[in-house]
């Protein structure tokens, strides 16, 4: 490796991509039960088009149809925020698991979880209704160039691993360890890098999910993780990503710079997105 190869390696942050901000009112195409606490929709129809999603761990806004009208009620972005006196929409994140620029489909995989307008409404969907969704307003591309590649999540990460997983080069090489509600909600991750796939299982206690991801993290760490530098990648329940985020920097060598956490949910509070940095 040549000294320029080498400082362009050293330097490497995520090239961030604007996209124009556009709201969608688009219709449920197909419905599939991926699993017993998964279920994928497939969006469609013409305002798709042009719909853009460059990073693997983009997301947009899923806007809920009215409580009571069924109506969507999609953000104007012409008035200030609230002055036209409508109430605001009920939006939830989510990230494009794939969209088929042929198709101009658009395929959001909805965990089910415990209670949540989100997720009584991916309980129901079906072909033939409308959904809004708005963005995404950007993107993070991270480069693929690191010695291996850390993924850590539950299953609201899924699209997203699934997404990394399908970007990087054969010849890569990627630890995955992911935390799901049983065994039948495993998904099959497939790539191009060489993969090793850890699955764990949450625990319940009234009504409150108990992890058991950092227990797991330690467990694959001592079996060995792969020699060079990496790139770590969590997403989770927001308290649990902000605490592998410092066990992986303080136990098992990850580069704070490259080791970036979310949290895509937080126990007991709604509609909840943190990123954790130093
Ligand atoms: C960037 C980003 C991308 C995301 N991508 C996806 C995705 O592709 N698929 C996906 O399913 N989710 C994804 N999420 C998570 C999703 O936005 C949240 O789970 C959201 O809170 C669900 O909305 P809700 O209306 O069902 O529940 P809310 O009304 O937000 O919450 C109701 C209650 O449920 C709890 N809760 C929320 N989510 C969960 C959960 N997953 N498990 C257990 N309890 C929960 C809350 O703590 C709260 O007590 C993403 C989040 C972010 C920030």
């Amino acid at each position: 490796m040549t000294i320029t190869q080498e400082t362009q390696r050293a330097d490497r942050t995520p090239v961030r991509v604007r996209h124009e901000l556009r709201f969608r009112n688009v219709e449920v195409r197909e419905v599939a039960q991926i699993t017993p606490n998964l279920v994928r929709v497939t969006l469609g129809g013409d305002e798709l088009t042009g719909f853009i999603s460059s990073g693997f761990d983009d997301h947009m806004k899923v806007i809920l149809p009215d409580a009571l009208t069924g109506e969507i009620r999609l953000p104007n972005l012409a008035v200030e925020k609230g002055s036209d006196g409508a109430p605001k929409p009920t939006m939830r994140d989510y990230t494009p698991h794939h969209f088929d620029a042929t198709a101009n489909t658009l395929q959001v995989d909805f965990v089910l979880h415990e209670a949540g307008p989100s997720t009584a409404w991916a309980r129901q969907a079906k072909p033939g209704q409308r959904l809004g969704i708005g963005g995404p307003r950007g993107s993070f591309v991270m480069t693929t160039d690191f010695d291996w590649h850390l993924l850590i999540g539950d299953a609201t990460a899924l699209p997203a691993i699934s997404r990394r997983l399908a970007e990087l080069p054969a010849g890569s090489n990627a630890v995955v360890l992911v935390e799901a509600e049983t065994q039948e909600d495993e998904i099959e991750l497939t790539s191009a890098a060489q993969l090793s796939v850890t699955w764990v299982h949450s625990n319940s206690s009234n009504g409150q999910v108990v992890t058991t991801l950092a227990e797991a993290l330690k467990a694959v760490a001592k079996a060995g993780l792969p020699a060079g530098d990496f790139y770590a990648w969590i997403a989770c329940e927001s308290l649990t990503a902000k605490a592998l985020r410092a066990q992986l920097i303080a136990e098992h060598g990850a580069n704070p710079k490259w080791t970036k956490a979310a949290g895509y949910w937080k126990q007991g509070s709604i509609a909840v997105h943190e990123n954790h940095e130093d």
